[in-house]
């Protein structure tokens, strides 16, 4: 699980909790009854991991993926590459750590070439 999805998850838990406490009922989450200073605290854990993440996976984006998302070490490893229609997805690993993540990528652009003479390079077509 992502940690947005993990932060939308605790999010999700903690406002059917209020919605309880709302109604007389304690705060309860997770089989744990909290007091509503404790789910404050919480909620802005969570949401403070949840930012922390981002700027690691947008620094790790800046510096063109070259060190380890988690841990920011070098020695790093990536899977063969999947392409699909404008898009491409990389498993990496990182021998540090141990952390797993999937570089994605997006068609961008296309350089088009030619041959010397300044003409369109043709490869060979099937006569169909
Ligand atoms: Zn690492």
């Amino acid at each position: 699980m992502t940690q947005t999805d993990k932060f939308r998850e605790a999010l999700t838990k903690v406002q059917a909790a209020l919605a309880a406490w709302r109604d007389g009922e304690p705060i309860v989450v997770d089989g744990t009854t909290l007091t509503l200073e404790e789910v404050k605290y919480c909620v802005v854990d969570t949401a403070l991991e949840s930012e922390e993440w981002a700027g690691k996976v947008a620094r790790y984006v800046k510096e063109g993926g070259s060190r380890c998302l988690n841990c920011g070490e070098h020695d790093i490893e990536g899977d063969s590459v999947e392409i699909d229609a404008g898009a491409a997805t990389q498993g990496v690993r990182c021998n540090v750590c141990g952390h797993y993540w999937v570089d994605e990528y997006t068609l961008t652009s296309v350089k088009d070439i030619e041959d010397s003479d300044g003409n369109p390079i043709l490869t060979e077509k099937d006569d169909r």
